[in-house]
């Protein structure tokens, strides 16, 4: 299994497409999220959406288990929140597309999610705590948001001319 690039700040371009639901979960999607997974663990994260390996379809890895825990990973393909709740949460998030950049991002407290599981059957699940926001944060992806969209305009403009100056000057 290879570790893939990760697509970082300021490539816009691909970050911001909308991805496009698999078909079915077949052994192409399974060795993807495999190489996603794994690319992950390396960079180490704790949720990758396929658009930051530069694939535009609707799947995700997430594991949240700590150092010296079992690993836990969770297999997402097609996910739909289907119910949102109305009390908020905050999280400093970070993001392996935006490298060493933490902020305070407020999102709903607890989510139902639908998805199909890595044998194709469709999965219904209750988040809360830091799985609620991972995934949030994840699907966001997968519409071509990213985490800084949810913070104010000016901490964003600062964060998008860091990367946009740290590529003009080769050190990206
Ligand atoms: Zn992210």
């Amino acid at each position: 299994m290879p570790l893939l690039p990760i697509i970082t700040l300021p490539d816009e371009k691909t970050l911001r497409q909308v991805s496009k639901p698999v078909s079915m979960v077949d052994s192409n999607v399974k060795r993807r999220w495999d190489d996603m997974l794994e690319t992950m663990y390396h960079a180490p994260g704790i949720g990758l959406a396929a658009i930051q390996i530069g694939v535009p379809e609707r799947l995700l890895v997430l594991d949240l288990s700590k150092d010296g825990e079992p690993k836990t990973p969770l297999f997402v393909a097609n996910p739909e929140i289907t119910w949102e709740s109305a009390a908020q949460s905050d999280y400093e998030e970070g993001c392996l597309s935006i490298p060493d950049y933490y902020e305070m991002v407020t999102r709903p407290a607890e989510i139902k999610l639908r998805y199909l599981d890595r044998q194709g059957e469709p999965q219904e699940i209750h988040a809360t705590g830091l799985l609620a926001t991972c995934l949030q944060h994840e699907i966001d992806h997968l519409n071509g948001i990213l985490f800084i969209d949810h913070i104010s305009r000016l901490k964003r403009e600062r964060v998008l001319k860091k990367f946009q100056k740290a590529q003009k000057l080769g050190k990206l």
